[in-house]
């Protein structure tokens, strides 16, 4: 039984009444040790937070589940995705495999088997996922999503580049994976109007973005809203990110917003 603190456990129970959330995780380091990057958790963190979900009923579909049926997942529904594919979320695809739950990930096609060629900020060493293990994932339920060709910021480069880097990565994973490939990731999280047009021209149908909230409030396929699960989330904070759609979730931030609904009712 996954610990998690009274008056978190209690907000959580009117979680789900709002609509899918997406959940966004990068590396998972093996052991209990809190990584010092902050987009990346620990194996047991991400653990107890799997266990958590399971616990309470979520519906884990991939990314291009929820844009087909976006009125199907009504229940609890959390999108597991991963970012940029570090080897080490091979273990975190055994621990959602063998809870039933599913991800997806958005991967660098430039950098497949490899170390990342982006610059680091911090971030734990070691390789890429690579092709066999791309396709083991794929089999076990996975999917397989763009998250561009070399994770530059789409916002800065040419109209030329910008094309290129949608279009083959999009092509590169349908040859590797044999399927299509429907889902995108924003490197960064940047985007702009021109993007979006791009991402659409290069035959996506859904793009995810980084602004917090419900998943679906936009009524946009192409801006896809997720929560980033931090290095310091526990299954508390993770609780109550889920109840309110949101990363302010320190008491601080849920006295006001309760103060808030007691005056307009
Ligand atoms: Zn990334």
């Amino acid at each position: 039984m996954t610990w998690i603190d009274p008056l978190s456990r209690y907000l959580h129970r009117a979680a789900g009444q709002h609509g899918p959330v997406m959940l966004m995780y990068h590396a998972v380091t093996p052991g209990k040790i809190r990584p010092g990057w902050p987009w990346a958790v620990s194996m047991q963190q991400f653990r107890d937070q799997l266990n958590f979900l399971a616990a309470e009923g979520y519906a884990t579909p991939t990314m291009g589940e929820l844009v087909a049926e976006p009125n199907k997942w009504t229940g609890r529904t959390a999108v597991i995705t991963f970012d940029d594919g570090y080897v080490d979320n091979l273990a975190a695809c055994d621990e959602l495999q063998k809870r039933g739950l599913r991800a997806t990930w958005f991967v660098v096609t430039g950098s497949i088997g490899e170390s990342p060629k982006w610059p680091a900020d911090g971030r734990p060493e070691g390789r890429l996922l690579n092709v066999v293990e791309l396709r083991e994932m794929q089999s076990r339920g996975m999917e397989i999503g763009s998250h561009t060709v070399n994770h530059v910021r789409l916002t800065e480069v040419s109209d030329a580049r910008l094309t290129s880097e949608l279009s083959d990565s999009k092509a590169a994973l349908e040859d590797l994976l044999g399927r299509p490939v429907g889902s995108f990731a924003y490197p960064y999280g940047v985007w702009d109007v021109r993007c979006d047009d791009a991402v659409k021209q290069a035959g996506y149908s859904a793009a995810c973005i980084t602004r917090t909230g419900w998943a679906l409030r936009d009524a946009n396929p192409y801006l896809l809203r997720r929560l980033t699960i931090f290095n310091t989330d526990t299954v508390s904070t993770m609780a109550r990110k889920l109840y309110l759609g949101s990363h302010d979730v320190r008491w601080r931030d849920l006295a006001g917003y309760a103060l808030r609904r007691l005056r307009h009712g």
